[in-house]
């Protein structure tokens, strides 16, 4: 069973909300749709259920192109959230209450509620109503109201959006192995980058009804595609800097000037041969790949750090040179004070190129 859709675009008036998208989630596969607000997750989501029509392009489930079927011929099952369940009804009652418009036998019924009770691990609480029930358990059993219609497809529109901290903590980890275990396509919409990167097998990053990035958390993680995923992704964000490419020394080593004058010779991707001296590119970081030293060398800027702000168990680090501010996380046992200067390295490999039409320059 799979979603494919194919150059899948909606418009509303003069407004192009999802534009040419293309991908496919396969067979107990969790896609999740991440993207700041408005870039057209939650359309996306409604056109494979049939919620929205597609202006071009094809939703197309199971092989079979379902443009013009209504929601109901689709058999996917979408909902907003997991909760609202109905106080007064057991949980047996609530799992069962979205067969009983299906017309299904009671023996048929008792089936599914149990398969999906045992898969869940609700055995012992059938009996319960949601009132006795811990916020984790409440959870599961809405779950299991949106998959017990064993549909072909699971699409869920910011599931864990209600939850407090700690309950979408949890729940993260168990929606991802329950969801496995029952072998549909999954698509989960989600502005939550955490949440994505814990939940999915793979990530389409949306940006402005387009999608930017299709690929598994690790990878739009440390192999961003473009300049939009590189800064979308990751907290602290990436440092974007940036640079003008000096000269290329072979083997990626490279050396570029950035604004205020400063230089730095660094490894970075091969490819960085392809660029002329004089190229304007920028250059992109993790907080968690730089290291400071007292030591100046040419494989970095000198800086003055300008704040640092303790996170627990890590501590994050202002720099500044006057032109640029940098982010550098490390480990809480800082030996630097706020005012010191020190040199800011770039060590080999970790640093991405982004060229002027904002793609990465990567050897695949
Ligand atoms: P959010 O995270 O805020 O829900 P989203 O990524 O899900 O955002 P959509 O809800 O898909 O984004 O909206 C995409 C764009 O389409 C937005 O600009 C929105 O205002 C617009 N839009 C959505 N539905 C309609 C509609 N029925 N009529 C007109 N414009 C719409």
């Amino acid at each position: 069973m799979t979603i494919e859709l194919k150059n899948l675009t909606k418009r509303f008036g003069d407004l192009t909300a999802v534009d040419t998208i293309n991908f496919d989630v396969g067979d107990g596969e969790v896609l999740c749709l991440l993207g700041p607000s408005g870039c057209g997750k939650t359309t996306t989501l409604r056109m494979i259920a049939g919620l929205e029509y597609a202006t071009e392009g094809d939703v197309v489930l199971q092989g079979k192109r379902v443009n013009d079927l209504p929601p109901r011929e689709r058999n996917v099952a979408m909902s907003f959230q997991f909760y609202a369940l109905y106080p007064s009804l057991t949980v047996a009652e609530n799992l069962a209450f979205p067969l009983y418009a299906e017309g299904l036998s009671g023996a048929e019924i008792g089936q599914r509620v149990k398969r999906v009770s045992d898969t869940l691990q609700l055995g012992n609480i059938l009996k319960r109503t949601p009132g006795q029930l811990a916020e984790g358990e409440k959870q599961r059993v809405a779950v299991g109201r949106s998959i017990i219609r064993d549909p072909t497809c699971f699409l869920f529109d910011e599931p864990l959006s209600r939850l407090d901290v700690q309950l979408r903590e949890e729940m993260r980890g168990e929606i991802k192995e329950v969801l496995q275990e029952l072998s549909r396509p999954t698509v989960i919409v989600t502005h939550d980058q955490l949440e994505a990167l814990t939940m999915a097998d793979r990530i389409a990053v949306m940006r402005d009804g387009r999608v930017e990035q299709v690929d598994t958390p690790h990878n739009v993680f440390q192999k961003p595609s473009n300049l939009f995923v590189a800064g979308f992704i990751g907290t602290p964000q990436m440092n974007l800097l940036p640079a003008t490419l000096t000269a290329t020394h072979g083997d990626g080593k490279a050396s570029f000037s950035v604004k205020g004058g400063q230089s730095m010779t660094i490894m970075v991707d091969g490819r960085i041969q392809e660029l002329a001296p004089g190229t304007q590119v920028t250059l992109g970081v993790r907080p968690r790949n730089l290291e400071i030293s007292r030591e100046s060398a040419d494989d970095g800027l000198s800086t003055v750090i300008d704040m640092v702000e303790p996170m627990g168990a890590e501590t994050l680090i202002h720099l500044k040179d006057g032109h640029q501010e940098l982010r550098l996380v490390t480990d809480w046992r800082v030996p630097h004070a706020e005012g010191d200067r020190v040199h800011t390295r770039f060590p080999p490999g970790v640093t991405h190129v982004f060229t002027e039409d904002q793609q990465v320059l990567r050897t695949q």
